[in-house]
């Protein structure tokens, strides 16, 4: 029994967890004016990236004009190179907002994600292959290639890459712990295209896609009241549609002023190196200081998924050592940097029983320590900190474009996805009531939805485009 539990282990009683939930408590919750203080600074910071080049948020044109007009149509390939997956897809589009889609999964080493990358492109290719062999034999299997025939492919890239058109795109900085070598600073579109030669695919690489701006145009596709696009996944970012003469530093470019161009913010960058303006704990500089990229993305290691569960556990550690918790108890398990997953939060948090059973499973199973009820209680209100800190910061970003964009009166919707969004109990709700607390009453007019996929289906919308568009002449 509960009673029991909490006098044979020599924990920490209720009262004393209680007392360090209040210290953890104020380090970590955003009040609403501080939250519209953030939204002030990321604005001046977004349109900073839009006026020149070589800033920290980057403000990537896309080269992705406009949004679709629903007519798209054709058979496509696409090649989603995410944080953690890769993905093979053919996609079918149908128009009117209809498509099919056939995919597999390939899983990434941490080895291949720090090895060569030109070796990393060449297991993309050699998936594609795979992929290529089983789907695209006849038109059962998904679609029957004729001889000679090429297909047009997407190529979802979720890292920086500076565009000047379409089907190009150098990486700036690798981002969510990727550090595959001989790879920034060079255009990564071509590094694919030489893997491609290698494994003679009837492919052609037409597209070069951030996951941001291929969710922007899947979920406009199919839910036309949509004006941003965001990840909340291992890694954070969103995209929306800018009109051409608002992006002064592509001026040169001669591009009619009145056109729409799909903006990758790379927003994930914000207040890099500086910390001005985020609350950043001593939780977030130690990771920061200990990731292989620091001072960078310093928005996105408040926020994504790759580093929610490394900031809980830092927080533990750190009540290990002042003799708080697990005394008497081998926690060498639990002292490994990153071993505490963000899906262990989501799984704290939503944990129906009164005993936290699914609390007490996490803590003996993966890392070999007891827990007390109150030390359970602890956790989960921890996980509750982190997850709705990462949430309202959320808020703070798609607030930022709602205002500088004018969206506020008329609403808008903004199509989200990622782990994060999709799996963590009360994400969005979060992100709802931060928008409430930074607009007021008028927040509830923008909405977060669950997104189209959008590398595959955004991908081949944008391939579509591509075409649409070099067909009549256009680049
Ligand atoms: C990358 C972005 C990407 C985001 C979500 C970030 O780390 O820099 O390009 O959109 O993760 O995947
Ligand atoms: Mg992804």
């Amino acid at each position: 029994t509960r009673t029991q539990d909490e006098e044979d282990l020599p924990h920490a009683t209720k009262k004393t967890m209680a007392d360090h939930l209040r210290k953890y408590e104020s380090v970590f919750t955003l009040t609403p004016q501080r939250m519209r203080m953030i939204v002030e600074a990321f604005k001046d910071t977004l349109e900073l990236g839009l006026q020149k080049p070589d800033q920290i948020v980057p403000m990537i044109p896309t080269f992705v004009f406009g949004f679709p007009t629903g007519q798209e149509q054709g058979d496509y390939l696409a090649v989603d190179l995410g944080g953690t997956n890769l993905r093979v897809c053919l996609v079918s589009i149908q128009g009117e907002g209809k498509f099919e889609i056939t995919q597999s999964k390939y899983r990434l080493t941490e080895e291949q994600k720090q090895d060569d990358g030109q070796k990393l492109f060449d297991f993309c290719a050699e998936c594609l292959k795979t992929f290529v062999d089983t789907n695209l034999a006849d038109a059962d299997a998904g679609h029957e290639l004729q001889p000679g025939e090429m297909l047009p492919l997407g190529f979802t890239f979720s890292y920086p890459c500076l565009q000047s058109k379409i089907d190009h795109g150098e990486l700036i900085r690798w981002t969510k712990g990727f550090g595959a070598t001989n790879t920034e600073g060079r255009d990564v579109a071509e590094m694919f295209r030489q893997s491609l030669l290698k494994y003679n695919l009837p492919v052609v690489l037409t597209a070069l896609i951030n996951d941001t701006t291929g969710t922007l145009i899947a979920s406009h596709y199919v839910n036309p009241k949509t004006r941003i696009a965001c990840i909340f996944g291992t890694g954070c970012n969103a995209a929306y549609m800018e009109r051409v003469g608002d992006i002064p530093k592509i001026k040169h470019l001669g591009i009619d002023d009145s056109a729409q161009m799909a903006i990758n913010c790379e927003w994930g960058a914000f207040d890099s190196f500086e910390h001005e303006h985020l609350p950043r704990t001593k939780y977030d500089a130690i990771v920061d200081d200990t990731s292989n990229k620091p001072g960078e993305q310093s928005f996105e290691k408040l926020i994504s998924g790759r580093y929610l569960g490394e900031i809980l556990r830092l927080v533990i550690c750190e009540l290990i050592d002042e003799g708080v918790l697990f005394l008497g108890q081998n926690t060498y398990k639990l002292e490994v940097p990153y071993v505490f997953d963000t899906a262990f939060l989501s799984l704290m948090e939503s944990d129906p029983t009164d005993e936290l059973l699914m609390i007490i499973g996490i803590f003996s199973h993966f890392f070999a320590v007891e827990t007390t009820l109150a030390e359970r209680q602890f956790f989960r209100a921890l996980a509750k900190l982190i997850g709705r800190r990462a949430a309202r910061l959320s808020a703070c970003g798609i607030a930022a474009i709602v205002s500088k964009m004018g969206y506020l009166d008329e609403g808008c919707a903004v199509g989200a996805d990622g782990s994060l969004y999709n799996k963590y109990p009360g994400f969005a709700d979060r992100i709802h009531e931060g928008l409430v607390d930074i607009f007021g009453e008028k927040g509830r007019n923008i909405v977060t939805y669950h997104a189209e996929d959008g590398s595959g289906v955004g991908s081949a919308i944008i391939a579509a485009m591509t075409k649409v568009r070099k067909d009549a002449g256009l680049t």
